[in-house]
């Protein structure tokens, strides 16, 4: 049924030719018993979602909108990590489909060229301290010609970038692939230590001086790199500070 070549990623997918957002959706089926490793894809979202409330551009036809559902044994503190191995996972997959090499900003967004190219948003929901299912949505910009005006400036498309159309579903499947072996060993050491190297050599802040904005300070630093829980080590004049995606924003690409 599936052309993915996997255990469990994605094996099972649940396609819509329209929803409200495949997070949504993935969540539903957690909280109904839903599979591990099911995977919720539209054709195109009506309510796409971003981080902290903001929205996911999703017209029709042209991209992939999708959501894993996990059911993992780990402690809920880990579960934002699963974001950076699905960043890793991605740009990986894109540059096997279309040869384009990706980059990663801390920690959640696939750029090129400074402009975003796909967006990850994972969502967690616990009981009495252990985690009841995850989802992790991914959103990549394939072949999309043009972009609203206030996203035209920091989105981009594959499309746009190599001039080829691309074939959703194999980029799908590579995506799963890479995922699942990734969370394989994920589970072993429980922790990013696999894929520090690959991600920091990915990292577009790397070297750079970033701002970080933090609810009541702002500083200059210069990025280093993650460490292997996922946080951003960042270098100022007199100290290294570690920080957490979601606590703080992190600008300058
Ligand atoms: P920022 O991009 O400001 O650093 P973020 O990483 O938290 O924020 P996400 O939650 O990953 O952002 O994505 C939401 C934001 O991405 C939106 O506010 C919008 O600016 C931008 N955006 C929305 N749709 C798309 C799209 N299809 N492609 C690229 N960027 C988009």
């Amino acid at each position: 049924e599936s052309m993915v070549q996997t255990k469990w990623a994605g094996r099972q997918v649940v396609y819509y030719e329209e929803t409200d957002s495949t997070n949504i959706r993935a969540k539903d089926a957690g909280e109904k018993g839903g599979e591990h490793g099911s995977l919720f894809v539209a054709e195109r979202q009506v309510a796409g979602k971003g981080r902290r409330g903001r929205g996911w551009e999703s017209p029709a036809g042209t991209s992939i909108y999708m959501t894993l559902l996990l059911r993992p044994t780990f402690l809920p503190v880990k579960a934002p990590q699963l974001t950076l191995l699905m960043a890793v996972a991605v740009v990986e997959a894109i540059r096997q489909v279309t040869g384009l090499t990706g980059g990663i900003k801390w920690p959640n967004d696939v750029v090129f060229n400074g402009k975003k190219l796909c967006g990850i948003l994972t969502e967690m929901s616990t009981e009495i301290g252990f985690i009841n299912y995850v989802v992790i949505g991914v959103g990549i910009n394939v072949n999309q010609e043009t972009f609203p005006e206030e996203i035209k400036d920091k989105a981009t498309s594959l499309k746009l970038e190599t001039g080829a159309g691309i074939r959703r579903g194999e980029l799908i499947a590579a995506v799963m692939e890479r995922f699942e072996a990734y969370y394989e060993t994920f589970l072993k050491t429980e922790d990013l230590s696999a894929v520090r190297a690959r991600y920091n050599r990915l990292l577009v802040n790397r070297g750079q001086e970033v701002k970080v904005l933090e609810p009541d300070n702002e500083y200059e630093a210069r990025a280093v790199g993650i460490n292997d829980t996922g946080e951003l080590i960042v270098r100022t004049k007199d100290a290294e500070k570690t920080i957490y995606a979601g606590e703080v924003s992190v600008r300058g690409v």
